[in-house]
């Protein structure tokens, strides 16, 4: 089952219970916890916190794109976003919490009031790809699962719903396979799935385990959990 098989409102209750499991991480940290590290190399938890929030922001503008006709992009440019990101991750914990709060709840409420056929109006991702506005669902649902995790403070993959980590697993792989990467490797879930990254090429190396462990290694966060392979890196995703 694939995330965008589900109808538009599971999708968006899931990216729904994805901003409240990030809410909860969130909440339970100090305020002097936001200096320390996430698990993204070389971002503070401040700045991927600053991160969601502009995430939210952004989904809102290319929402109202599709409401409106009217292009808004995400992002000015990639610098723009870097350094609205670097200025948030400046911005007192207070701030931070509130910039977190406020962004969800008004992506929340352009989804609400998003007229039927916006829905389909394409619009543009931060990577240049069009999509229907419909896909806002899934890319939020990816920001906030992953990077409550991100937090390291407890959060799991293992508490990501199966339906995300299957179609993170899609997306993955298929980056790799766009940017011609993983030639050899080959990703098998316990006793449930196996995929070849690069179908003409026969794998010469295999990484077995959970579908969280898999997800967690094929996204770059770590290798824990797996049966087989926890010495392989994988090629870059993002
Ligand atoms: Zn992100």
């Amino acid at each position: 089952m694939a995330f965008n098989d589900l109808d538009l409102g599971e999708r968006l209750d899931i990216a729904r219970e994805g901003t409240a499991y990030f809410a909860q991480r969130l909440a339970v940290l100090s305020d002097a916890d936001f200096d320390g590290p996430s698990l993204l190399a070389g971002w503070a938890r401040r700045k991927l916190i600053a991160h969601v929030g502009y995430n939210a922001a952004a989904l809102c503008r290319i929402l109202d794109w599709a409401a409106t006709g009217i292009e808004t992009p995400m992002y000015e440019s990639m610098e723009q976003r870097a350094r609205e990101i670097d200025e948030g991750a400046t911005l007192s914990p207070g701030s931070l919490r509130n910039l977190f709060t406020h962004t969800a709840a008004q992506l929340d409420e352009k989804w609400r009031i998003l007229p039927d056929p916006a829905w389909t109006a394409q619009v543009r991702t931060a990577q240049g790809r069009m999509v229907p506005a419909s896909e806002t669902a899934w890319m939020r649902s990816r920001e906030v699962w992953i990077h409550a995790v991100d937090l390291g403070n407890g959060g799991r993959f293992e508490d990501i719903p199966e339906v995300v980590l299957d179609s993170l697993l899609d997306d993955i792989v298929g980056v790799w396979r766009r940017k011609g990467e993983g030639a050899g490797l080959a990703l098998e879930v316990d006793e449930r799935r196996l995929v070849v990254v690069q179908e003409d090429a026969p794998p010469t190396d295999t990484v077995v385990g959970p579908l969280a462990s898999v997800v967690r290694w094929a996204s770059g966060r770590g290798a824990i959990g797996l049966s087989a392979g926890s010495d392989l890196e994988p090629p870059r995703w993002l």
